[in-house]
């Protein structure tokens, strides 16, 4: 399209700014939503703290589970379609660079920008709280997962690389989320090569993994059956590892079928979840449904999973090295208002050489709050569909937040995906009804380290490259200073 003076003229007025802050899930189907409906001309800008792009979607999502980072195709298609302006619609992404911090503040981007979205997910893991949490071989399972999914902030964190895994026998897990099942699965087939060689997970990782003789994984929940946080998918997964000799168990006082009552199963996925656990806890050849029995008659146990419940941990013991050796917790029984109560004299201790809290990704206020008087919730940010509240609960001129920092860390990428078109939307709306704002010029960044879209696009590049010569989907850059020597070299 060739415009003529005054449309030019027309579309620089016109042309909204927008940053967003973090690209992960959110902040990309955010900038996704924007780019695609405004009626106005637009400039989105992405900016990444790290100098790649995507977040957990390729730093959390189990690297055996490829197909749910197909988002990251729309991600790209969306980046690639606007990166060079299309229709008065721009996208910048902008890597290396926290939000937040001195290089460059919140406050900037809220004085240049007519709204900004932040989106940085949660960057801290809830704690256990209780003595010998900070043994070596106690792990948030945050970190873990950073380590094994190649983060370059964790790939190489000595706490995993110097830690001796060819001594982990006994794993616990506290905790029955999905990402609790994550790393059970990780770790039970932890020696199974057809899983792991193709895929991304960090060689570095699954090269120590691999010498840990593991022999059992407890996932400890502090509540019962019914209150398991996993879904039925993820389950069923870790009952399938039968076929590689890993067996599942759940102790008869904790799961039969005859505990659940007819209100309790009307609750399908619930049905279906009761079903699955007689079944594979059933001897192959007794099974009644052939949905069970999909990889034939499993091998000799090698080695075992627990989904154990009703206990509290009480504190960790370790070795005359600093490790963990064991954990000592308490049984629970559930109140009838449905509170967790510690039962009195029911100490036990399970040996364990490994323990991973499972308890949840937590968010992390900026520094900047405070004088912008942002409410924060312990956990995330205060905000009325999208628009960010003040500490009195006013809404905060052009200040948004979409995602785990909005929501907390819950919800998969679809639900994701939902509260960030939600709060595009909300945006598109109150910028159609703001007068234009004033702004200051954008940062100037020549001066500042960063990477762009086309940066990515050569990283990408090189890692499907290298990938594929080793039979492998990709192999990531597990370290900043790897990424920016590839990209200095390669101009
Ligand atoms: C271990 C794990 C496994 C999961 N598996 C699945 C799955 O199988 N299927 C599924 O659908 N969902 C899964 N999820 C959920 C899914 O990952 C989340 O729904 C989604 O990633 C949340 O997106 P987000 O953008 O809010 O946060 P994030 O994905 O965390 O993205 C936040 C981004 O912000 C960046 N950032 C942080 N601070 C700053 C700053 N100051 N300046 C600039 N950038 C910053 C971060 O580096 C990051 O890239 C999983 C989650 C976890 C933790």
């Amino acid at each position: 399209m060739i415009l003529d003076g005054l449309s030019l003229k027309f579309v620089r007025w016109a042309s909204k700014r927008i940053s967003v802050v973090g690209s992960g899930p959110s902040g990309f189907y955010t900038a996704y939503r924007l780019l695609n409906k405004s009626p106005d001309p637009i400039h989105v800008t992405l900016w990444e703290k790290l100098p790649v792009p995507y977040g957990l979607s390729r730093y959390g999502v189990a690297p055996d589970h490829p197909e749910v980072k197909n988002c990251e195709d729309t991600f790209a298609e969306c980046a690639e379609t606007f990166n060079q302006g299309k229709d008065g619609r721009k996208f910048s992404f902008i890597g290396g660079v926290t939000i937040g911090s001195d290089e460059i503040p919140l406050q900037q981007l809220l004085k240049q920008e007519d709204a900004v979205i932040l989106a940085y997910g949660c960057q801290s893991s809830r704690a256990l709280g209780i003595p010998g949490e900070d043994a070596s071989g106690v792990f948030s399972s945050r970190d873990f997962v950073n380590w094994y999914n190649g983060h370059p902030g964790f790939a190489n964190d000595k706490r995993f690389t110097e830690f001796d895994w060819s001594q982990v026998h006994r794993v616990g897990i506290i905790g029955h989320g999905n990402v609790a099942l994550d790393i059970t699965r990780v770790l039970m087939t932890n020696r199974v090569d057809e899983i792991w060689q193709p895929t991304d997970i960090s060689r570095v990782a699954i090269d120590k993994l691999k010498q840990a003789p593991i022999q059992e994984v407890k996932m400890i929940a502090r509540r019962d059956f019914i209150h398991s946080k996993f879904t039925n998918r993820e389950l069923r997964e870790l009952w399938e590892m039968e076929r590689f000799g890993v067996r599942g168990k759940i102790d008869q006082k904790y799961f039969h079928p005859t505990l659940f009552n007819d209100d309790q199963l009307k609750d399908r996925p619930f049905k279906r979840r009761v079903e699955m656990c007689q079944e594979y806890s059933t001897p192959f050849d007794k099974r009644t449904k052939k949905n069970y029995k999909k990889h034939g008659p499993p091998p000799e146990e090698r080695s075992h999973w627990v989904l154990d419940y009703l206990k509290t941990p009480l504190q960790t013991q370790t070795n005359d090295q600093g490790r963990v050796q064991s954990l000592q917790l308490c049984e629970n029984e559930l109140t009838p208002d449905n509170r967790v109560k510690q039962l009195p004299n029911s100490e036990l201790n399970y040996n364990v050489d490994l323990l991973i809290t499972s308890l949840g990704y937590k968010g992390q206020p900026m520094s900047e709050f405070k004088p912008l008087a942002v409410k924060w919730l312990g956990d995330r940010i205060a905000n009325d569909r999208g628009r960010v509240l003040t500490t009195e609960n006013e809404p905060i001129e052009r200040l948004y937040a979409a995602g785990w920092i909005r929501r907390g860390s819950q919800g998969v990428i679809a639900t994701t995906m939902e509260d960030s078109f939600q709060v595009a939307d909300q945006v598109l709306h109150d910028l159609q009804n703001q007068q234009n704002l004033e702004r200051i010029p954008p940062v100037d960044l020549s001066n500042i380290r960063h990477t762009t879209w086309q940066d990515w696009e050569k990283i990408n590049q090189s890692e499907l490259n290298k990938g594929k010569q080793m039979g492998r989907v990709r192999s990531k850059y597990l370290t900043e200073p790897e990424i920016y020597n590839y990209l200095s070299m390669n101009h």
